[in-house]
């Protein structure tokens, strides 16, 4: 019997891939919180890695968006920020993965942004609040086309990225507090780990505000470029 529904189900959430006529499905989006420690000490809240692990926080893949989109500046925040991320797609599903495996979960990667409404995130941060006002805006998961490269651990080049054409964030991958195989073990201790799962791997330093008609272009050394627009406030 054919399944019916009351109105269109939600369409699949779905990337572009380098050299590829099929598209990647994607299925969760997962964010890392503090990964590089200039970040971390401009955000008020430096990483001890000997006493502390990585921490996450999701978004609704609806909140998916392509390279090359024009976003609306989104409702009730005066203070939205940017943060460019690499971006690794799980390809192959794994749950409790050890570290020396973990690169076999690995598909390919992407550049990312993390759009944020850094004023309600701060004030979720401060009053023990969840964050999903300040993280989980609508269009606020920009992501470039996939780049495959399965089993390859990404550990070192350059992460750049510009408002205007003036830079703003600038770093290394050699400069994660928790690097890729690391994320990959801890994550998967939570998670079943499935493919078309994104993480966002975390911001550099240098994230700050945007206005209506910002446009921003970014780039990590082999995992391609990204642009994204700022149309007017909705
Ligand atoms: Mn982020």
């Amino acid at each position: 019997m054919t399944t019916t529904y009351l109105w269109a189900p939600p369409p699949v959430h779905s990337l572009p891939v380098r050299g590829k006529a099929e598209r990647l499905p994607v299925h969760r989006l997962f964010f890392v919180g503090r990964n590089y420690h200039a970040h971390a000490a401009e955000m008020g809240r430096p990483v001890d890695k000997t006493v502390e692990v990585p921490f996450y926080f999701t978004k609704s893949p609806s909140t998916l968006v392509e390279s090359g989109a024009t976003v609306p500046y989104p409702p009730e925040t005066k203070n939205y920020h940017h943060e460019m991320e690499l971006v690794l797609a799980i390809g192959t599903p794994g749950f409790r993965v050890s570290r020396a495996d973990a690169p076999k979960l690995i598909y390919g990667y992407a550049c990312g942004l993390d759009m944020t409404r850094r004023d309600l995130q701060l004030v979720a941060r401060d009053k023990g609040r969840p964050w999903d006002l300040g993280k989980d805006v609508e269009q606020s998961s920009v992501v470039s086309e996939i780049v495959p490269m399965p089993g390859t651990v990404l550990d070192q080049g350059e992460l750049v990225m510009s408002v205007n054409g003036q830079e703003r964030q600038k770093s290394d991958l050699s400069k994660l507090i928790w690097n890729i195989p690391e994320l990959i073990e801890d994550l998967s201790k939570f998670y079943h780990l499935q493919p078309g799962d994104l993480i966002f791997t975390g911001t550099p330093e240098g994230v700050g505000p945007l206005q209506p008609g910002d446009r921003i272009e970014g780039r990590v050394a082999g995992a391609g470029e990204i642009r994204l627009a700022i149309g007017p406030a909705e």
